[in-house]
């Protein structure tokens, strides 16, 4: 609507413009006086007019003071024989220049015709340019079906171009194997074909956020050296339904036109979900959408030489008909770093970034379990941050080391200042947590305690692992239970109350006593099974309730083993508090001074 509205406006713009010139270059005799007949006869015997231009009636006189008049005639009658008439003499006329035009036929054409065509011309002009809006934006609805990829061509022979590769993926050994493999079939499809192995459709990368998928694909591109068409799986689902498959139909023509070529599909999941489960409107778009992958991945032959990647962080959402053999046959799991690769992760990115002599980035690397590789590059990037920020040029392991608790928590906040009894309330919950850690062998060692607010915690005790683990032992759930409840118990055993400061710790003890009846099975009481089968709202991929597969009876064991766990570990962190109440104050000391503890100080304090 408001785009008619300024089509007017420009349309009556240009036509007062028009107008302008017309009235600016008309003929100059229009502005001259009008005389009659009978003067120009008495001005000729008068001997006053030296020219006269006849064109058709119209006379143009010029006088001898060279002034301009002019007059007319009667239709049909010639000019001498009206002067004749009206008794100018031969002598009188001679002395006058008569020209005779002929009144050219076009321009009393255009004339006459004019004051209808102009106006016409003009609404014609006006629909052609409605038209033509009106088209354009049809057009533009046709390009909707088009796939929007972004496609990189290999650079030429000689161009320099900064690309990805394989070097820029530190670890993820296995995953960089199977591609480099993929990267051959595409180079030497012969070499495998002679042998009568089919090439792959495709590859499937599977892994957490963060761990470098998106990299991994984009590196695949740079060594390929083939065109590689790059887009991701919400730029497929538009508001109207169709769309996305016929984006999928054109970039899978696109890619055999370009054969051989690599397909990236990043973020899968968002248009690989199972089908018949969506809740919300867009379902069908989607199915349709995924319908159509499933299609052209079937429409290759093995002939064609193009190769779909796709990346996702949920598996376990895919339709299994995306999963089964043929279409991507391959899975290239990519987990979190472990702490060798890690360090390599920290070694890529710390390049560029000038290091202090004492940073050790094996000691970050031992800090940091469970950090992606994006974690990491925003740690040292933070780092840097810190370095530039206290005007020095060098980034030191001190700074590295105060990120990482910022990377995991959320920036300090020194300025959220406590009060006296909240100070103290806070440091006596932590050195419970912290002595609980430190004291059952069972719990992961103590790295620092604090009494910072950071975020949204209070204050807070960092234990970490050791070491990498994959497995967790009931022995370790029940210390880690105690650990959990330790603040809660600290607080009632030392002021006989409990504030709110306890409710995280409460809610994540009781998730993890839940865990460990339901899914671990870790209850003798109960015996080996699971209970529940978590169903999970798809399009919000949140698990939304579980289906439960047991009865009444087991539902009451289930809260009774849970609150046994609970009040066992609650019981034996008091007794742990009880026999070592020296060390709790020894530790809420130097908290309630020096607001942080680090691991080397604290074990000193232990000692
Ligand atoms: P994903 O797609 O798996 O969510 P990305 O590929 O987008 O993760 O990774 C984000 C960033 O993390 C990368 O740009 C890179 O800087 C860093 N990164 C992740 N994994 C690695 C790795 N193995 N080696 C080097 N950098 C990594
Ligand atoms: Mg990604
Ligand atoms: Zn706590």
């Amino acid at each position: 609507m408001r785009n008619i509205v300024k089509n007017f406006l420009v349309f009556f713009l240009v036509f007062l413009v028009i107008a302008g010139f017309l009235s600016a270059f008309s003929d100059p005799w229009e502005k001259v006086e009008e005389v009659g007949f009978a003067e120009v006869v008495s001005l000729i015997k008068e001997g006053e007019i030296k020219s006269i231009d006849v064109e058709g009636s119209d006379l143009y006189l010029v006088y001898t003071d060279d002034s301009k008049k002019m007059s007319r005639k009667e239709e049909g009658e010639s000019l001498a024989g009206l002067l004749a008439f009206y008794g100018v003499t031969d002598e009188q006329i001679q002395v006058i220049d008569i020209e005779s035009k002929k009144p050219s036929g076009s321009q009393a054409w255009i004339s006459a015709l004019a004051p209808f065509l102009i106006p016409l011309l003009f609404i014609g002009f006006f629909i052609w340019f409605m038209m033509r809006q009106v088209q354009g934006a049809n057009n533009r609805a046709m390009m909707f079906g088009n796939s929007t990829a972004k496609e990189e061509k290999p650079p030429k022979e000689g161009e320099k171009k900064k690309q990805t590769t394989f070097n820029d993926v530190a670890g993820s050994i296995e995953a960089k194997r199977e591609l480099e493999e993929v990267v051959e079939f595409l180079r030497l499809p012969q070499k495998f074909q002679k042998l009568g192995a089919r090439i792959p459709k495709g590859v499937l990368l599977v892994g957490p956020p963060g761990t470098g998928k998106t990299l991994l694909a984009k590196a695949v591109s740079g060594e390929a050296k083939v065109p590689f068409f790059h887009m991701s799986g919400s730029e497929f689902v538009e508001m109207f339904v169709g769309v996305g498959a016929s984006r999928v139909r054109d970039l899978f023509k696109r890619a055999k036109k370009s054969a051989p070529a690599i397909v990236f599909i990043d973020e899968l999941d968002a248009v690989g979900r199972k089908r018949g489960s969506g809740l919300g409107g867009s379902h069908d778009e989607r199915e349709q959408t995924l319908n159509q992958i499933l299609v052209e991945m079937d429409g290759f032959d093995s002939g064609t030489n193009v190769i779909i990647i796709a990346a996702t962080n949920r598996p376990d959402v895919l339709d299994p008909a995306l999963l089964r053999p043929g279409r991507f046959d391959r899975r290239v799991t990519i987990d979190l770093p472990d702490i060798a690769e890690r360090e390599s992760i920290l070694k890529l990115h710390a390049i560029g970034k000038p290091l202090a002599d004492d940073v050790n980035l094996r000691r970050i690397a031992e800090r940091t379990p469970g950090f992606s590789g994006a974690d990491l590059y925003n740690l040292l990037n933070e780092a840097a941050i810190l370095t530039a920020r206290k005007n020095e040029n060098q980034v030191c392991q001190e700074s590295i080391a105060v990120s990482i608790e910022k990377v995991m928590l959320g920036p300090e906040r020194r300025s959220h200042v406590l009060s006296e009894k909240e100070k103290k309330i806070t440091a006596y919950h932590e050195a419970g947590h912290a002595l609980l850690a430190h004291i059952l062998p069972d719990a992961d060692p103590v790295h620092k305690v604090s009494i910072i607010s950071r975020g949204r915690v209070g204050g807070y005790t960092l234990s970490l692992p050791s070491e990498d683990r994959q497995f967790h032992s009931r022995k370790e759930f029940i210390a880690d239970l105690s650990v959990l409840l330790a603040g809660h118990a600290v607080e009632q055993k030392i002021f006989g109350d409990v504030t709110t400061g306890a409710s995280s710790d409460l809610r994540r003890a009781t998730n993890l006593a839940r865990k460990m009846v339901t899914e671990y099975g870790m209850s003798e009481k109960l015996g080996a099974r699971t209970f529940g089968d978590k169903e999970e709202l798809i399009f919000l991929g949140k698990e939304f309730g579980e289906q439960r597969d047991y009865g009444e009876k087991y539902a009451q064991l289930i809260d009774e083993e849970i609150s046994l766990l609970l009040s066992e570990a609650i019981e034996r962190a008091k007794e742990i508090l009880h026999e070592n109440m020296e060390k709790l104050e020894r530790i809420v000391c130097v908290l309630l001074e020096k607001e942080t503890i680090e691991k080397n100080e604290f074990e000193e304090l232990m000692a």
